[in-house]
């Protein structure tokens, strides 16, 4: 099984086509099941795509515009009259709780799982040995933020050095936590036995117009999910509604030493996304159009 695993549940802005369903992303990390937005169909989407609700560990919201999170009391409830037995994190912008608690109150929701919403104050959203979820404020109409997951570098020993020097137990231990140690009078540093493997980054654009936070999120990401609502053509509506173009997208990964790019949140006017495909070619060859059900092994 991979280590890493990302299903994209839908790409369509505002309304949904025949074609796509509104935004979700699902990433699921060893162990641990991560939903980002749930927008309408998610449910469905996820039945069809094999990923059982009861995978997901955490839900970050980007923000609270219904294309991006009226799948979310339909999820709940379902969670809800299944045999969920975790706690279920809710993480999203300022006001979350409030929304949340209001969206809940719209209707009979007596089976309740264990759930926690947290309404994000910090950038390092939360950590643990394994990995980082850092969030940044986007520039959209309301309050919209955009996450990346981090995974931890780790270090791996090379196992004819520890033969070599004849390196045990606690020993090992100290060199994976980064420390030197001593043998026979000999310091051993961890380089010299072991090699790092860098973490992987895989980050999420959602609304917003170009900006400062949205390159940062951008910054050394071996996959940049990101919004391209519209073509260039379309700039000046990405102006009024505060959404990006593929141009957009493709410079922020061409300046921010991304691997690969895929576009997503198409406005429903495009049939087909060859031309929004196109245009950030020219710019970053490495881009793709996600399409739904795209599924994505790392
Ligand atoms: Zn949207
Ligand atoms: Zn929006």
């Amino acid at each position: 099984m991979s280590k890493i695993e990302i299903v994209v549940l839908g790409t369509a802005s505002m309304i949904p086509t025949k074609e796509r369903n509104l935004t979700s992303i699902f990433l699921n990390y060893k162990d641990k099941g991560f939903l980002f937005d749930c927008g309408e169909g998610t449910q469905r989407q996820m039945k069809i795509a094999g990923i059982k609700a009861n995978r997901i560990n955490y839900i970050f919201i980007s923000h609270w515009h219904g294309d991006h999170v009226l799948g979310l009391p339909g999820l709940l409830q379902t969670l809800g009259n299944s045999d969920y037995n975790k706690t279920l994190h809710i993480f999203g912008p300022k006001g979350t709780k409030e929304y949340l608690k209001h969206m809940l109150k719209g209707f009979i929701f007596d089976t309740k799982i264990d759930m926690k919403i947290i309404d994000i104050k910090n950038n390092n959203v939360f950590e643990n040995n394994e990995f980082i979820i850092n969030a940044e404020e986007l520039s959209h109409s309301v309050p919209c933020l955009g996450y990346s997951f981090i995974e931890k570098d780790t270090r791996k020993m090379i196992e004819e050095k520890l033969k070599k020097y004849n390196i045990k137990g606690i020993n090992i231990g100290k060199l994976q936590r980064g420390e030197k140690i001593k043998i026979n009078d000999k310091i051993i540093n961890p380089e010299e036995v072991s090699i790092v493997e860098k973490g992987i980054k895989i980050s999420f654009i959602f609304d917003t117009e170009m900006c400062s936070n949205a390159e940062k999120i951008a910054e050394n990401a071996d996959i940049l999910f990101c919004e391209a609502t519209y073509h260039s053509e379309l700039e000046e509506k990405g102006i009024q509604y505060k959404h990006m173009t593929a141009k957009n997208a493709a410079l922020i990964a061409s300046k921010n030493n991304v691997k690969k790019l895929i576009l997503s949140h198409f406005s429903g006017r495009y049939k087909t996304t060859e031309e929004l495909q196109k245009e950030a070619e020219d710019i970053f060859p490495n881009t793709q159009c996600a399409f739904d059900l795209m599924k994505i092994k790392l």
